[in-house]
């Protein structure tokens, strides 16, 4: 281990890496450098950030706490950060309202908030981040589904109301736009999971008037609507009869589809189905990660470009890149093979302190502003510039987000990457925010009123 005497000068600095502390890391738990979860999908996740909150907070090291902060910054230029600042950034995918219905999160204080704040969206330019009205896939099964949902859009309505010159619900582009000179963060609302629904599209309707505007069919389960990408149960082929069904009735409302989380054939059966464009609200390059799902394969982001969709880059190293998609591999084979030697399953607890063991001897191999840029290069190649954005999935995938863009302020160091690999302004535009707020626009004008 380095000298004390330099960690404690180093700490003085003004911005800070979490690469700059490497050569103390004996110091800190090793849970503050590596994370296994991705995407909601694993059960752990939230625990896991929970676990490293409550340790930043017990830490005897209150100086690493007050730093955590500036971990985050990277240096972008003037430019970038002017560039972030004047043109409005769309976040298609941010899990806020977990964070304050789970952890008590304040969104303007940022008091127990893990990625996204009222602070450090503005620090970053971010303007409109669809907040994620995410109901599990267990409510499916158990019940509760439409209530679950109902309780996370009151307490969106809640944060707005409480903090009315810095938060505001945004029901289309124009309170997007309205927000963004007035200088406040507009929460459009989408909801992930399409369980809320329930078989009923009156619940459609009602969700629609609550302010939902976009709705990911499934999660990590088949649901009455879709099936999955995360589950080997393909009951539907695609989507149900209901699911094709409600894709119609959602264009007629003026509620975008959106594609992250389901299977290849679901996603095709939507693309057969509807009549105006979609999202994939946090979904990266399949190219990148074989075999993977949960991103989108390059046939279907040309599919989702020709629809006039945008496809939002999740930022999750597990979406980026292969090291990361399959760190869980090998930890779970061996998790297993002390299960046989033991002869029976691990208690929870055991299972948490082998994974904490694994990952103490395997650093978890967190992806960069690069990979980033790799997918986002990808998507433009494939899809056109015109169907690009960013669903970052804050608050949704844990300490698994790349060196460089580690929460929420970080929109002006991909703004400065972006004008590295030779974007021009109106392309760096498209990918922040203009793409999206097309997208919505054209869902907007595709409505049928009348029918409800
Ligand atoms: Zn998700």
């Amino acid at each position: 281990m380095a000298p004390l005497s330099a960690f404690f000068s180093m700490m003085t600095r003004k911005k800070l890496k979490l690469a700059d502390l490497a050569p103390w890391r004996a110091l800190f738990d090793h849970r503050l450098w590596e994370s296994v979860s991705f995407d909601k999908n694993v059960a752990s996740n939230r625990f896991g950030v929970m676990f490293m909150n409550k340790y930043i907070a017990l830490s005897s090291f209150a100086l690493v706490a007050s730093l955590a902060p500036s971990f985050v910054v990277a240096e972008p230029s003037e430019r970038a950060v002017a560039l972030a600042k004047s043109f409005i950034i769309i976040d298609g995918h941010v899990d806020a309202p977990s964070t304050i219905a789970n952890d008590g999160a304040d969104m303007a204080s940022g008091a127990k908030a893990v990625d996204f704040d009222y602070i450090r969206a503005k620090a970053g330019g971010l303007d409109a981040p669809f907040m994620s009205i995410y109901v599990a896939a267990d409510y499916e099964k158990l019940g509760g589904a439409k209530a679950r949902a109902n309780i996370l859009i009151g307490l969106m309505e809640g944060v707005a109301a409480q903090y009315p010159d810095k938060f505001t619900i945004a029901y289309s582009p124009k309170d997007v736009r309205k927000a963004h000179e007035a200088g406040k963060i507009a929460l459009p609302l989408g909801m992930e999971n399409g369980s809320p629904v329930e078989g009923d599209l009156a619940n459609l309707k009602h969700f629609y008037d609550r302010g939902i505007r976009y709705i990911t069919l499934a999660h990590s389960k088949a649901n009455h609507i879709s099936d999955s990408s995360y589950d080997s149960d393909k009951r539907w082929d695609g989507l149900s009869p209901f699911g094709f069904e409600m894709v119609r009735a959602m264009n007629d409302l003026g509620i975008m589809v959106d594609v992250s989380h389901l299977s290849d054939a679901a996603i095709e059966d939507v693309l057969a189905t509807t009549r105006a464009p979609v999202i994939a609200s946090h979904s990266s390059m399949r190219h990148f990660t074989p075999g993977f799902e949960r991103n989108l394969s390059d046939e279907l982001a040309r599919k989702v470009g020709a629809n006039g969709g945008v496809i939002m880059i999740n930022y999750g190293s597990a979406f980026l890149t292969e090291a990361a998609n399959k760190y869980g591999v090998p930890r779970d084979a061996a998790r297993e093979a002390k299960e046989v030697e033991m002869g029976r399953k691990m208690t929870e607890a055991e299972r948490e302190a082998f994974d904490a063991d694994w990952r103490e001897a395997h650093p978890y191999p967190f992806a960069t502003l690069e990979d980033v840029l790799d997918h986002i290069d990808r998507a433009v190649e494939i899809s056109g510039v015109d169907h690009v954005g960013l669903g970052t999935d804050y608050d949704g995938v844990g300490d698994s987000l790349p060196v460089d863009l580690k929460d929420a302020s970080s929109y002006p160091a991909l703004v400065d990457g972006l004008i590295r690999r030779g974007y021009d302004d109106a392309s760096i535009e498209k990918i922040l925010g203009a793409n999206a707020l097309r997208v919505w626009e054209e869902v907007e004008d595709a409505r049928r009123k009348r029918r409800w």
